[in-house]
């Protein structure tokens, strides 16, 4: 059956037609999604009154704006209130933590749930990252939960449990006693749990690549440095955790394996360290100076400026005895400005997990723009940007042939970026996860 569609169709967020044609049963499933608008996030043109149809879980054709279209679909989906867009991409996301503030939050997740438990409370996170119109996500690291990523990619994948789209990185790597549980806060003759895995020397990081790939990981992460300090000259400097020899070796396995390397980096003793070694994206990045970002664009390395989970805690931390937080949240308008402006490429990366699930996973986007950014170009970090970080022309944009990952908002989100705080309407896969609030 062919259905004409003319602009006046009434507005209503419903599915207004279905299985109406009989198809053989080999055949994919056809949907028309009507759209009052379409973002074209490449040039921020809004296409008024556009029906794309997809064919299983693919865009098979786009229509001219305003052309009244003669479909023949099984499901038409009237979206025509709403603006479409490409589902969002969320590069740093952890979902087997749920928010540690603190040391003790995170030593109560790890020491308190077991991997499973821990796992059961991720399903629940996948859940929100996809209503919350996050249809890929990469996953950097399982703090203490082994592999568990890997099984909740595979669930996903499988229809098992709703979730977006998972790049994963299994248990991240740092080098002996540099990352939590600390021995120093309990009992010495406790073997206590770490929350990655721990190197020493250029073989064990080798070794280390390999048996995260062996086990399934998409990225390898690594933590390149710790305790930021802040100069009196305002810069700010760090402790590289690995020696040349280590991390030159994680990131010749890794590229040698076809992967890619993340480095959690935040000055420059830990950032020129990670791009040295191959590193494709630096995650959070706060204390980066004018070296690293001359570094970063010649090498075409991502930033993920994690901005929102720094603030979240800075205020706390000062409190706490701890300013450096807060010294970064006041440098970095001034950092993302002059980062973008000689070049640098942002993906949008949030670090949800370090905090609570239930705090917005858009709060970045709003974040970027009070920096300066146009609302569009914050579209992009989490669109073409995060599909470009991560090697997939399939996502990150609605056109003929790419994966259907969509989702639909009410109103213009190039003028008001907060509506991306609340998505209406969620396709993934081509199989529809949220209709309506
Ligand atoms: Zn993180």
């Amino acid at each position: 059956m062919y259905f004409v569609l003319p602009k006046s169709t009434p507005m209503r967020l419903i599915i207004i037609f279905t299985c109406i044609i009989s198809l053989t049963a080999s055949a994919q499933r056809i949907t028309a999604i009507k759209c009052g608008q379409l973002l074209d996030v490449r040039t921020g043109i809004l296409n008024k009154n556009v029906t794309i149809l997809v064919k299983g879980n693919t865009i098979e054709m786009i229509s001219q704006p305003g052309a009244m279209v003669k479909i023949k679909a099984d499901t038409v989906i009237d979206l025509s209130e709403y603006t479409v867009m490409p589902g969002l991409i969320d590069c740093h996301t952890h979902v087997l933590l749920q928010g540690d503030i603190t040391a003790e939050d995170y030593d109560v997740q790890v020491l308190k749930e077991s991997v499973p438990y821990r796992t059961i409370r991720a399903v629940n996170s996948c859940s929100i990252a996809l209503q919350n119109g996050f249809t890929t996500i990469r996953d950097l690291g399982t703090e203490g939960a082994g592999y568990a990523d890997v099984d909740l990619k595979k669930a996903i994948n499988r229809g098992i449990i709703p979730g977006p789209r998972m790049f994963v990185s299994t248990l991240a790597i740092n080098t002996t006693g540099h990352y939590p549980l600390s021995e120093s806060t309990y009992a010495w003759e406790l073997k206590m749990p770490k929350g990655l895995a721990e190197i020493t020397g250029a073989d064990e990081g080798r070794r280390v690549v390999r048996e995260q790939i062996a086990h399934g990981a998409d990225w390898i992460k690594i933590y390149a440095d710790r305790g930021y300090t802040k100069l009196a000259d305002g810069s700010y400097r760090s402790i590289p955790n690995f020696t040349t020899e280590e991390i030159m070796a994680i990131g010749d396995e890794t590229i040698r394996s076809r992967r890619k390397l993340a480095a959690h980096a935040v000055t420059r003793d830990g950032i020129l360290a990670a791009i040295n070694a191959g590193a494709t994206s630096i995650e959070h990045g706060f204390g980066m100076d004018d070296e690293c970002i001359q570094l970063m664009v010649q090498k075409n390395v991502y930033w993920c400026p994690t901005i929102y989970v720094n603030d979240y805690v800075a205020e706390g931390r000062a409190k706490a005895g701890s300013p450096i937080n807060k010294y970064f949240s006041e440098t970095e308008p001034a950092l993302f400005k002059k980062a973008t402006t000689a070049g640098v490429k942002i993906a949008y990366g949030t670090d949800i997990g370090g905090y609570d699930w239930h705090e917005p996973q858009s709060k970045d986007f709003e974040f970027m723009v009070q920096y300066g950014y146009s609302p569009l170009q914050a579209i992009q970090t989490a669109t073409i940007n995060a599909a470009g970080l991560l090697g997939q022309p399939l996502l990150g944009e609605i056109k003929t042939g790419n994966l259907a990952d969509m989702i639909a908002i009410k109103g213009d989100p190039t003028k008001d970026i907060k509506l991306l705080g609340n998505v209406q309407w969620v396709m993934k896969d081509g199989v529809v996860y949220k209709t309506g609030n």
